[in-house]
């Protein structure tokens, strides 16, 4: 089981990753050479995506347990979707669950995403997009979206305006996903929920003065942390083997 970002075609095995500049790069039959490389010629290769992987994991195995309607959402480099619909992860022939792509921010105050659309929501939420934003508002360098949590906490009038913007965006995330697919729980993940409650009580307050028809989902935190890929590229390549072992 191996895990990438971004656009995964599932029937070539090649991957679409802005943010690695991966433009129909051929994973799967490099991986495949790689391992046939070794003399074992036999061996399939699961290729998913990482997210999509986590929240995999996190269903199997972690926060989402048991549900049927959810979603994983982890914040990180940048921000993507696992959606989990009436018991099926959703995957869009590689291409669903992109909302850190998803329009948020309007006007003036719309950045230039790495995707080349205008006021994606990772432009502001993702781990990496608070700490940009910290250093374009003040000049000064910071160590990561942490270093931001921490000056926060301090009382730092820029991290909070930074702040404020990215949660504004993930409350209108939240509930725009709310509205369509009425998830029971979204897990929140990536190193963002370094943050804990922090993040999660301004998302839960705001997403339920915000809705009104809408059933309300639990807002937790991601338990499975850096390992979710890892954990669901095993479970995905564990999941597929049964199945072709009951098949034959
Ligand atoms: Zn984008």
């Amino acid at each position: 089981g191996v895990v990438v970002p971004g656009v995964i075609d599932a029937e070539h095995g090649t991957v679409g990753a802005e943010n690695l500049e991966w433009v129909g790069t051929p994973v799967l039959a490099e991986l495949q050479a790689a391992v046939r490389a070794t003399g074992s010629d036999d061996v399939p290769i699961v290729l998913a995506h990482d997210v999509r992987a986590g929240g995999y994991a996190e269903l199997r195995h972690g926060a989402l347990a048991g549900t049927t309607n959810s979603m994983f959402l982890p914040l990180g480099t940048g921000i993507a979707a696992a959606m989990v619909v009436d018991g099926s992860l959703v995957s869009g022939d590689g291409y669903a669950g992109e909302l850190g792509h998803s329009k948020f921010i309007y006007g003036d105050a719309a950045e230039l995403c790495a995707c080349g659309q205008w006021g994606c929501l990772e432009t502001v939420a993702s781990a990496a997009a608070l700490a940009r934003r910290y250093t374009a508002r003040t000049g000064r360098t910071v160590d990561g979206a942490r270093e931001v949590m921490e000056l926060l906490a301090a009382g730092d009038e820029d991290a909070a305006a930074v702040w404020q913007v990215a949660l504004t965006a993930l409350i209108d995330a939240l509930v725009l996903y709310t509205t369509l697919v009425a998830p029971t729980r979204i897990a929140i993940g990536g190193g963002l929920i370094g943050a804990g409650e922090t993040l999660l009580q301004p998302l839960r307050e705001g997403v339920h003065a915000r809705i009104t028809f809408q059933r309300e989902p639990e807002i937790v935190a991601a338990v499975l942390g850096d390992e979710a890929g890892c954990l669901g590229a095993a479970r995905m390549a564990w999941d597929r083997a049964d199945e072709e072992e009951k098949n034959v």
